[in-house]
This record gives structure tokens, C-alpha cells and sequence, in this order.
């Protein structure tokens, strides 16, 4: 059979086909005959005499919708697998197929139904939405002809229009065809807890998909003109974010802004865009054209480094298409619903503390390793949230009813009548426990037998003043100030510092409030503090040790503290000491910027976390020069028993109420005793009621806990007999037992203990 090497298309310009199109989707007419037409269309534009359209149903199944030269009687009942016949190979590997004899390919599949067997060549190629195969499109004619890479590219061009048209639902009936993002079938995704709580809401994807509208052009040139000036304006936004940052050259951050700068040069990445925009479409269409065969060929890949780079290049033309479409990823807090929860692959805090927090209701993440950050603004923000949640952002869509639980670790996707009616239960049951708690607001928390315990809360950033300024409240137990930092580009100065300090003074008056100076550094890396590689972050150069090796940053933060307290009492406390010549040279520190400061605090107290092992065998030496100290069982877990706090896996391997971790903790209030200094309790099992009760029963009397656990504790310490229980406490610490946890909760059960 002769061959005939690149027919000539007849209407072989893209952008008439393409305005073909167009007019026919202008017509009033059902979806399946608009289906039809355009499939004539493209067989008339290709000189074939067969054009077809597959697209993908539940189950894989790839059917037949619409053929202009095939049977008509095969149009919805032809259906073949994905990696069946020539049409599943194209599915299956989201390539295209161009072959002279198709008969010929091993993957031929012969269909009677069809009459396709006259048609010798054959031309397909996948119809792709977010990268993923929902269709495909396939030429074909009775000629033993190759068509050209040029006829391929158009082909393509006309797919990625039919599949913006089929998920609109312009030309198909979208319940029909299965979408690529995961379908409307309901779904249970399970999570790894970041904040505890749960929440209702629609979801709100954080880099939502940019609708394109307009994707055939209606002058080239103009189109032309619009990305050029739309990549300009990208490439200069890198270069300004790299003139105005102030990064030195060979700074990592300043490396990798460079790095993205060069990808907006890539001449390959650049010409098949401005190709797309050549062969008809919108210059926003044609960045979504090649980003779409980005998307695609990641997912065949293995290679992580090429993996990265295309990853790159597809952040970049989200970019271009925020430019192109004037929008921004965050959309406008006018447009988000009145609740929403948050669904994002990943999110750094800076970007979490862009969403307005009174309507944001929970957080769920893809990623949960690059997001320990965001978690801890989530728990400090009090919204449940969970990491580690797979396919999050494929399967749920903008605008799906989600149900994040996070007590159970799970997210209910478009949940069923039955999964919704068994979770409002839950969240009702939660909900009227807090409206229980809310009862307790003027109560003071006092135990039945009188004796008072302080409770406080753990705040960073921004606080709940309500649940602060309330009955045996009082105050702030643990401000983190190094949130500050984690959301900033650079370190915050003096007197951003101040205002910020200042400004919980104001919400707050009369309250005490224990600044923490800041814990950075460690595996709460601020991007503009290089520590090098470390291979145990959490052991690392972190926090007052960076304070004492840099001391004009610890100074600056001393001066803010300083001058915000200004005639009013100040309390500062010292994180992640190891032994007491930290506590001396830090406390060295402070005093010389108090020598300095114009208006002093009326009153100065100065103390430090226990949260190092080491720190146990310097106990008499530290009370005397400290003014408080205060428990962080979060490290002191972790270094005490050699477990990692982050590692999900072990999570379960070391119980808090361990007697070892108990006995630690009586330790250190008898020798706090002895010295007449203050004990807090700051780490997270304080907000558990059972840890809590535990904890007082060992003599601790000052706890701080997050916002949301004020009504559970004040509710335990209001039905519990202290005597009592300090005695069962007694006996309990000399079990060898891993954990006294279920004797603790006998003793609750037996004594009408809220827990
Ligand atoms: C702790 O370690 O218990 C603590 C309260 O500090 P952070 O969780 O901020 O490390
Ligand atoms: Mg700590």
C-alpha cells in the first residue's frame, strides 16, 4: 500500500477548526448532538472520513460518545478497558498514537460493530484533565497515511478544548463520565492528627483550579501579546523579589528564586506554549494545554529529580495563570463561604494566616512532614486539622460537604445520609460538651475539697480572649513569640516585636502572660536563619542556644518584651535549657537591656522551661536563681524516653502517664517546694483531663492548656476530691508498670471524676 507522508489538512488552520467549534457551541442544542457536530467538524478539518470521541465511565471503561464515519448503532455501546486496543493503550499511557496501519499494531483490536476495519490510519490522543486521562480523541481514514507531529499538536489542541467543554458540561452530562479528580461518590480518607476537634464544612481548595472560560482566540497576535507581557511580569517578580530581599548571593533561598527565574527562560517550555497560542487557542488556554502534558507526563515518571523540575515548571504556570486571569491563589476572604474547611497538598504558615480565622474551620494536608509549622499554628488557631491525608486534594473538590474528624483521624468526603446522621451525633456530642463547659465560665477552679488551681492558656500569635478573660483563668501560661518569626521573611524588628507583645497587654489586662522568647531554629526553621544541615533537628541548634551564640537577637527580643511591659509586670521564660550557665548567660543578656530600658516593668520575673533531661540533676542549683519554672512534656517525653514527638508510628509506644514521667514531675515540684518557687505545667497532656488529673494529683497546681481544654480541665479539677486523690497518686508512682492509665481511670469512674 503506498504511503502517503503528511496530507494535507483541509481546513488545516487550528483556529478555523477551533472558531468551528466555537459557533457550534454557540447553538442552542442538546449536549449529544453538539458532541456530534464537533466530531464531524474534526474529521471535515482532518480530510478523514472518521473522528471519534471515547470517554472514560466509572470503572474504567472507555465508551464510545459520539462518532462522525463509525457506525452509529456502536455510538454508546463500543466500550473497551483502559490498555485494551489501540484507544485503552492511548488511555493507559497518555501518549499519543500515530500510526500509517493500524491493523498492524500489536494492540489492535478488531470491533465488528464499529465497520472501523476499512480505515487503515489512525491518529488518537488522550483527553486529559489535571493530568489525567478522562478520554480520547481518534481520527482515522481509509489512506495508509502518517500524520505529521503538526497535525498531532492540533489534534492535542482540539482535545484539551473538548475536555474543558466535557467537564463543563457543555457537551456531555458530567455525571456520566467519571472525572478525573476522584469522582462524586463518597469517600473516607484517613489523616494523621495535627490539632485535635472536629468540624462541618464545604471545602475550599488552597490552590483551586483556575476556570479558563475563553480558550479560542480571537486574535492571535493580542493573545500572542498577553503572554508575553504575563511572563515578563512573572520574570520580573522574581527579580525583584530577589533585588528587594536583600539575599546575598549564594543564600539558598535567593538560589532557588534564581532557579525558578531561569525555568521562566526555558525556550522549550516557551515555544510549545506560544505554538498552542499560534494554533488558535487563548494565551490562558495555552498555558493549561502544556501544563495539562506536564501533569501527564509526571505521572509516568520515576525519576524524582526530573519529577521536581516538572513540578517546578507546573507551579510556574499556575502563576501565569493567576496573571493571565487576574486571580489570586487565596482567593478574596469576601468570596470564601461564612466556614470552610481548608484542603491543600501543602501550606506554610505564612499562607495558613492568610485565611480569615473565624471562618476557617479545619485544616487538611497531603503532606504532613513539611507541615510541623502549620500544625503548630493550627492548635494555636484551635481548629482540628489532619497531615498525611492521601489523594486529599484529588478527591476532594471546592465546594464538597466535608466532615474532618479529627479525634478519629478521619476526613468523610461527600459523606453519605448515614455516615452524616452518625457524625452529627459526634459533633453534637461535642458541641454540647463545650456549651456544658461554657456553663462553667464564672465558676473558679476549685476542687471539692478547696483547693484553687490555676489554669492558663498556651497562645501564640493571636489569642481567644474569651476563653482567657473567664472565671479561674489566669492568664497566658505559654505565649509561643516565635510564631512571629516562623511567618515572617526576616527577623521582626524591635518594634514589630513591640506592638505585637503590646498588643496582648491590651487584650488582656490584668492577666498575667508568660512570654516564652522564641524557640526557633531546630526543626522550626526560619528561612532566613542558616543552621546547616542537621540530622536531628529537635537536638539541634535551636532556641536559647542560638540566643546565646547570637545575642543580638535574644537582646532585640528582650528590648521589645521590655518596652511593651512598660510599668506593667513582665514575665519572660527561658526555652530548651540544658544545664544552668545557659539560664546565666541568657539571664545576663536580659539584664543588660533592663539597664538600658527607659521605663521599666513594674514587676520582673524570670524563669525557664523543663524540658531537658539533663537539667533534672541541677534541680537545687536552677531554683535558686529562677523566679518559676514551667513542665514542657512535649520535649521531656521525647528526650526522657528517646522518642521521637513527631513520629506518628511510635506514638503509641510511650504513654504520658507513665509512673517514670510522673515520678519526674514530683521531683521536680518537691525541690520547687523546698526553694519556694512556682511550678506550671505546660506541655500538651495538660489538656487531656485524665493527664491533667494525674498531674495535680503529683502537686502540680498551675496548668496551661490550649483554649479548648479550659472547660474539660476546669471541669475535672471542679469534681475532684485533691486529698483523695494525692493519696492513690502516692501509691501509684511506685508501680513498675508502663503506663498507670487504666487505674487512673478506674479511680475516675469510681469517683465521679469528669474526664
Ligand atoms: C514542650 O516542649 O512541652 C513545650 C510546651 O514546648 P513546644 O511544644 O513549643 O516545644
Ligand atoms: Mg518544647
Amino acid at each position: 500500500m503506498p504511503r502517503i507522508k503528511n496530507p494535507k489538512v483541509h481546513s488545516s488552520s487550528p483556529l478555523v477548526l477551533l472558531r468551528h467549534i466555537r459557533d457550534v457551541m454557540a447553538q442552542a442544542a442538546s449536549a449529544q448532538s453538539r458532541l456530534d457536530k464537533v466530531a464531524a467538524l474534526i474529521a471535515d478539518g482532518f480530510s478523514s472520513e472518521v473522528c471519534s470521541v471515547y470517554l472514560l465511565r466509572a470503572g474504567d471503561i472507555l465508551e464510545l460518545f459520539a462518532s462522525k464515519g463509525l457506525k452509529e448503532s456502536s455510538v454508546h455501546k463500543t466500550r473497551l478497558g483502559v490498555g485494551q486496543g489501540l484507544v485503552g493503550e492511548i488511555a493507559g499511557t497518555a501518549e499519543p498514537l500515530n500510526l500509517a496501519d493500524a491493523g498492524s499494531h500489536p494492540k489492535f483490536e478488531y470491533r465488528p460493530e464499529t465497520g472501523e476495519e476499512v480505515y487503515s490510519s489512525f491518529v488518537g490522543v488522550p483527553i486529559l484533565q489535571s493530568g489525567k486521562v478522562i478520554g480520547v480523541l481518534v481520527v482515522q481514514s481509509k489512506k495508509a497515511q502518517e500524520y505529521s507531529a503538526d497535525q498531532v499538536e492540533v489534534l492535542q489542541t482540539v482535545a484539551m478544548v473538548l475536555s474543558e467543554l466535557a467537564i463543563s458540561g457543555q457537551l456531555v452530562n458530567v455525571q456520566e463520565i467519571k472525572i478525573a479528580t476522584g469522582g462524586l461518590i463518597a469517600q473516607q480518607l484517613a489523616g494523621m492528627r495535627l490539632s485535635p476537634g472536629m468540624a462541618k464544612a464545604v471545602a475550599i481548595l488552597h490552590q483551586p483550579q483556575l476556570v479558563i472560560t475563553q480558550y479560542v482566540a480571537s486574535d492571535t497576535e493580542h493573545e500572542k501579546e498577553r503572554f508575553e507581557k504575563a511572563l515578563r511580569s512573572l520574570q520580573e517578580s522574581f527579580d525583584n523579589y530577589i533585588q528587594s530581599s536583600g539575599l546575598a548571593p549564594g543564600d539558598e533561598q535567593r538560589e532557588l528564586i534564581e532557579t525558578y527565574l531561569l525555568f521562566t527562560q526555558d525556550r522549550g517550555w516557551i515555544s510549545r506554549m506560544t505554538e498552542a497560542i499560534v494554533s488558535g487557542l487563548t494565551a490562558e488556554a495555552a498555558v493549561k494545554k502544556v501544563q495539562e502534558q506536564l501533569q501527564a507526563k509526571m505521572s509516568q515518571l520515576a525519576s524524582p529529580y526530573i519529577k521536581e523540575r516538572i513540578q517546578d515548571l507546573e507551579d510556574l504556570s499556575n502563576h501565569l495563570l493567576q496573571i493571565l486571569l487576574g486571580k489570586q491563589i487565596v482567593p478574596k476572604q469576601s468570596d470564601l463561604p461564612e466556614a470552610f474547611i481548608l484542603v491543600a497538598r501543602s501550606l506554610g504558615p505564612a499562607e495558613l494566616l492568610d485565611y480569615d480565622h473565624k471562618r476557617l474551620k479545619g485544616l487538611i494536608l497531603e503532606e504532613g512532614s513539611t507541615t510541623a509549622h502549620t500544625a503548630v499554628i493550627a492548635r494555636a488557631m484551635d481548629i482540628p486539622a489532619l497531615g498525611k491525608v492521601a489523594k486529599a486534594t484529588s478527591v476532594i473538590q471546592p465546594g464538597d460537604m466535608v466532615i474532618l474528624d479529627a479525634e478519629g483521624c478521619n476526613v468523610y468526603v461527600r459523606p453519605s445520609y448515614q455516615i452524616e446522621q452518625a457524625m452529627n451525633v459526634q459533633i453534637r456530642g461535642h458541641q454540647e460538651r463545650q456549651t456544658q463547659y461554657e456553663g462553667l465560665r464564672d465558676l473558679p477552679a476549685v476542687t471539692r475539697d478547696g483547693v484553687h488551681i490555676s489554669l492558663n492558656v498556651n497562645a501564640g500569635l493571636f489569642v481567644d480572649t474569651q476563653n482567657v478573660l473567664q472565671e479561674g483563668v489566669d492568664g497566658i501560661g505559654l505565649y509561643r513569640t516565635e510564631l512571629p518569626y516562623m511567618t515572617s521573611d526576616h527577623f521582626p524588628d524591635v518594634e514589630v516585636q513591640r506592638q505585637l507583645y503590646a498588643g496582648m497587654y491590651e487584650q488582656l489586662p490584668g492577666k498575667r502572660i508568660i512570654f516564652r522568647s522564641f524557640d526557633i531554629g531546630g526543626d522550626k526553621k526560619v528561612p532566613y536563619l542558616q543552621s546547616g544541615e542537621e540530622e536531628n533537628p529537635a537536638m539541634g541548634w535551636r532556641a536559647t542556644r542560638i540566643g546565646i551564640d547570637r545575642p543580638g537577637i535574644l537582646r532585640t527580643q528582650f528590648r521589645a518584651l521590655i518596652s511593651a511591659a512598660a510599668g506593667k509586670p513582665l514575665h519572660v521564660m527561658l526555652p530548651f535549657i540544658a544545664q544552668v550557665s545557659e539560664f546565666d548567660a541568657a539571664y545576663k543578656l536580659f539584664e543588660q537591656e533592663m539597664a538600658l530600658a527607659a521605663i521599666k516593668p513594674s514587676v520582673v520575673k524570670v524563669g525557664m522551661m523543663i524540658e531537658i533531661p539533663s537539667i533534672l540533676w541541677q534541680l537545687d542549683a536552677l531554683m535558686e536563681r529562677v523566679d518559676f519554672v514551667s513542665i514542657g512534656s512535649n520535649d521531656l517525653m521525647q528526650f526522657l524516653f528517646a522518642c521521637d514527638r513527631g513520629a506518628v508510628h511510635m506514638a503509641d509506644s510511650y504513654d504520658t502517664l507513665s509512673p517514670i514521667m510522673l515520678r519526674v514531675v514530683h521531683e521536680i515540684i518537691g525541690k520547687a517546694a523546698t526553694h519556694k518557687v512556682e511550678v506550671g505545667f505546660c506541655g500538651e497532656m495538660a489538656r487531656k483531663p485524665l493527664d491533667a488529673l494525674a498531674l495535680i494529683g503529683v502537686g502540680v497546681r498551675s496548668l496551661s492548656v490550649s483554649a479548648s481544654a479550659i472547660g474539660p480541665v476546669k471541669a475535672m479539677i471542679r469534681s475532684v476530691t485533691l486529698s483523695e486523690l494525692t493519696e492513690y497518686l502516692r501509691y501509684l508512682l511506685t508501680s513498675s508498670e508502663p503506663t498507670v492509665r487504666q487505674w487512673l481511670a478506674a479511680y475516675a469512674r469510681d469517683h465521679e471524676i469528669e474526664v
